[in-house]
């Protein structure tokens, strides 16, 4: 997938897992609990995500947490962003939504 494929699938992904959280719910960020400047986060950072699979594979985000997480570095952010996944109450993977 090249950076513009990845942009143009992005830019349809986003609005439909912002339905997908809103439905279930998730509205606020999922490490603070707070809601607003609120974003998607990837386990790696963008350029490094070459699946339609991995692009959906978010969890919702503050600013500040999110450039908290980034800022631990990759291997700490993929483990982050996985175990947030991975332990919500409502099960929700967003990678099996498509
Ligand atoms: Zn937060």
């Amino acid at each position: 997938m090249s950076p513009k494929q990845r942009r143009k699938l992005w830019d349809v992904l986003r609005p439909k897992l912002k339905k997908e959280f809103d439905a279930l719910g998730i509205t606020r960020c999922e490490v603070c609990g707070i809601g607003i400047f609120l974003g998607f986060a990837h386990r790696y950072k963008r350029r490094f995500i070459h699946t339609e699979e991995e692009l959906r594979l978010v969890a919702l985000l503050c600013a500040g947490c999110h450039e908290e997480i980034e800022f631990t570095g990759h291997l700490p952010m993929y483990e982050r962003i996985t175990s947030i996944i991975e332990n919500r109450e409502a099960g929700y993977n967003p990678s099996i939504h498509a």
